[in-house]
C-alpha cells in the first residue's frame, strides 16, 4: 500500500484511542471537566458498564453558548494560554483533547447553560461530526451524554470487558473522586441502582466510608504529618491499621493536589512503611493527601494524567514513608483493634520470606507440581518455625507447608460437596454483616452462584452490605466474614468464565484464607490430623494455587549430603 496521509476522521480516532481506553476513561474526563468548573453536585449514570451509556451532570459554571462548538475542538481549552501555564497547572483538564476525543468515538450529546444566559444550548457530536447548536430550556450546569462507545472503532470495543468489569473500574473511579472532593456531592447511579453518594459535607472519613464502608473507615488511623524540614509539601490522609489489609496494591490510594495518582515508588513508600507489622504477601490500604506546590509536580508526563513527577521525589518519598510508620507506630498500640491471633501485627518479619523460601538448599528435591500422585503414609515427627511439619516417609524427610497442605484439604472437601450437588452448610447462631465497597458488590453479586454451591448463605442487607447466614461446614470455625472478603479481592481482571470455573477459583480463595496460617503452632494432635488430611487427598503435592505443599529428602540425598556415598 503506497503511503497516504490518514483521513481526518481515521486519525483523530486513534488520538483518542490514547485518552479514552474504556467507559472509566470517558468518565474520568467528565468528571475532571465538572470539577474544574467549580460543580457541587456531580451526577454519573451508567448503562450497560457504560458501553451503552455514560452520562456525567453538574450544576458547575457551564459552558458559554458561542463557545460551544469550539470546546469539542480539538486542543481547545479555556484552562491554558501559554507554555508558561504547563509549569503550574492548577486544574485537573488542560489538554483541551477530552471532549474530541469522546466525540470522535461516540454519540455524544451535550447540554450546558452559563451563568447569565437566559438558555441553555445543546450540541451533538457523532463519531467526530458536528451538528448544529440549538438553543434548549436547561438549569444552569452542564449535561454530558456519551452513547454506544466505540460505535465506530470495533477494534478498540472488541477489547471491552464484560458490564461487570467495566463498571467495576467506572466504581473505582468514582470512588476516588468522591474521597478526593469531600466538599463535593459525587454520586454514581449504575444499572439503575445506586452505588455511591457521598453528602459534600467536607468532612474526608464521611467520604471514604461511602468507599470502604463504616467498619473499615472507624478503625483507619490518621496521618500524623512528619517535620519535613522543607515547606511546600503537605501531607495527610488515613491509613489502615495492619489487621485491615488486601491481598493486592490497589487501595494504596494518593491523590496530589486533588488527582488521583499512580506512583510506584509512593506506593512502596507506603509499603515499607508497614514493614514488620504486616505479612509478606498482604498489602496495605492507605488514602493519601499531598499538596504541592504546583510548579513543584509535573502532571504533563502522561497521556491519561495518571501519572506525575515530582521536583524532589526523593523528598517526597522519604516524607509519605516517615508520615506513614509515624502513624502507625504511634497509633496501632493504643487503638482499640484485635492485633492478636490469628494473625499477630507484630513479629512477623521473622518469618520467612519468598525469598528465604526459593532459598532452598540444592539438594532438596522438590517434588514435580504436575506430578498428581498421592503421598505415602507419612509419619509426624514435629513443626518448625510454626511453618512447617516434618515427617518421615518410607524414603527420607517430607517438609510440609502447613498453610498450603490446610488449603489443599479444605479446597477438596469444599469441591467434593459442590461437585455432588449438596454442600454442608453450617448456619451461624447469629447472622453478621459484612460491608463492601462499590466495585466490591458487583464482584461479590458476580459470584453469588458459586457462593451457595459452596454451602455459603448470603443476602443484600441494604446498599453497600451483605449478611452471612450460614458458611460450608468445612469452614466453621473461621471467620467467616474473611472467607467472604477473599472472593471479592484480586478478582475483576477475569472474564466471566464456566460455572464450575467460577466455582473452583471461588473455592480456593475462600480456602487461601480460612487456611491455617504460617506462624499458627500446632498441637501434635493437629499435626497428625493434618498428615492424615493430606494423605487422602486426590492432589496432594500442591495447594489449589499450583504452589508445591511439601519437598522431599530423599535417603539418597542424605547420603549423597554427608558423604556416606558419592
Ligand atoms: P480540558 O478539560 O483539557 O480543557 P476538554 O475537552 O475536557 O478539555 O474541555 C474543553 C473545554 O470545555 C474546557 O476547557 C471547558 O472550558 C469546557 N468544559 C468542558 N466540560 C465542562 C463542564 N462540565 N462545565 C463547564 N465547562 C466545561
Ligand atoms: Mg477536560
Amino acid at each position: 500500500m503506497p503511503i497516504r496521509q490518514l483521513s481526518k476522521e481515521v486519525s483523530s480516532a486513534i488520538a483518542a484511542g490514547e485518552v479514552i481506553e474504556r467507559p472509566a476513561s470517558v468518565v474520568k474526563e467528565l468528571l475532571e471537566n465538572a470539577i474544574d468548573a467549580n460543580a457541587r453536585t456531580i451526577e454519573v449514570v451508567i448503562e450497560g458498564g457504560g458501553k451503552r451509556l455514560v452520562m456525567v451532570s453538574d450544576d458547575g459554571e457551564g459552558i458559554p453558548a458561542n463557545e460551544l462548538s469550539l470546546a469539542v475542538g480539538r486542543y481547545s481549552t479555556s484552562k491554558l494560554e501559554s507554555v508558561e501555564d504547563l509549569r503550574s497547572i492548577r486544574s485537573l483538564g488542560f489538554r483541551g483533547e477530552a471532549l474530541a476525543s469522546i466525540g470522535a468515538v461516540s454519540r455524544m450529546e451535550i447540554v450546558t447553560r452559563a451563568r447569565g444566559e437566559e438558555v441553555g444550548s445543546r450540541l451533538a457530536v457523532e463519531g467526530g461530526l458536528v451538528a448544529g447548536r440549538t438553543p434548549v430550556g436547561a438549569s444552569f450546569g452542564t449535561l454530558v451524554r456519551v452513547r454506544d462507545l466505540f460505535f465506530n472503532v470495533p477494534a478498540r470495543k472488541k477489547f471491552l470487558k464484560s458490564d461487570t468489569t467495566e463498571l467495576g473500574w467506572i466504581g473505582r473511579l468514582v470512588s476516588r473522586y468522591a474521597m478526593a472532593y469531600p466538599e463535593r456531592r459525587i454520586s454514581l447511579v449504575a444499572e439503575g441502582r445506586e452505588r455511591i453518594r457521598t453528602s459534600g459535607s467536607g468532612d474526608r472519613r464521611e467520604a471514604l466510608a461511602a468507599v470502604y464502608g463504616l467498619q473499615d473507615v472507624q478503625a483507619m488511623i490518621p496521618l500524623v504529618e512528619p517535620a519535613v524540614g522543607r515547606s511546600g509539601l503537605e501531607l495527610s490522609g488515613f491509613v489502615a491499621p495492619p489487621p485491615i489489609h488486601r491481598s493486592n496494591r490497589r487501595e494504596i490510594t494518593l491523590f496530589v493536589n486533588g488527582r488521583w495518582i499512580q506512583d510506584v515508588g509512593l506506593g512502596s513508600a507506603v509499603t515499607q512503611a508497614y514493614h514488620g507489622l504486616m505479612m509478606v504477601g498482604k498489602h496495605p490500604v492507605a488514602v493519601l493527601y499531598l499538596a504541592v506546590e504546583p510548579d513543584q509536580v509535573d502532571v504533563n508526563v502522561h497521556p491519561t494524567k495518571a501519572e506525575v513527577r515530582f521536583a524532589d521525589p526523593q523528598l517526597v518519598f522519604s516524607a509519605v514513608q516517615r508520615a506513614v510508620r509515624a502513624s502507625l507506630l504511634g497509633q496501632v498500640p493504643v487503638h482499640p483493634l484485635a492485633l492478636g491471633p490469628p494473625e499477630p501485627a507484630l513479629g512477623w518479619s521473622s518469618l520467612p520470606t519468598r525469598a528465604d523460601r526459593a532459598a532452598t538448599p540444592e539438594r532438596v528435591i522438590q517434588l514435580p507440581a504436575e506430578d498428581a500422585g498421592r503421598v505415602p503414609i507419612l509419619r509426624s515427627v514435629g513443626q518448625v518455625g510454626a511453618t512447617y511439619l516434618v515427617a518421615e516417609g518410607p524414603d527420607g524427610v517430607y517438609l510440609i507447608d502447613q498453610h498450603a497442605a490446610h488449603e489443599r484439604v479444605l479446597y477438596e472437601r469444599l469441591m467434593k460437596q459442590a461437585d455432588s450437588r449438596s454442600p454442608e452448610s453450617q448456619s451461624l447462631l447469629e447472622a453478621i454483616t459484612v460491608e463492601f465497597g462499590p466495585g466490591e458488590m458487583d464482584l461479590l453479586e458476580a459470584n453469588l452462584g458459586a457462593l451457595s454451591a459452596l454451602g455459603f448463605q448470603v443476602e443484600p442487607f441494604g446498599p453497600q452490605s451483605y449478611r452471612v447466614r450460614a458458611v460450608p461446614a468445612v469452614l466453621s470455625g473461621i471467620a467467616p466474614d474473611r472467607a467472604l472478603r477473599a472472593v471479592v479481592e484480586d478478582f475483576e481482571e477475569d472474564e466471566t468464565p464456566l460455572a464450575e470455573e467460577t466455582e473452583a477459583r471461588v473455592a480456593a480463595r475462600v480456602c487461601k484464607r480460612a487456611a491455617i496460617k504460617a506462624g499458627q503452632i500446632l498441637s501434635l494432635e493437629e499435626q497428625r490430623e493434618l498428615l492424615r488430611d493430606l494423605e487422602r487427598c486426590q492432589a496432594p503435592r500442591t495447594c489449589p494455587h499450583g504452589r508445591p505443599t511439601m519437598v522431599h529428602l530423599s535417603v539418597a540425598a542424605l547420603e549423597r549430603q554427608f558423604g556416606r556415598r558419592g
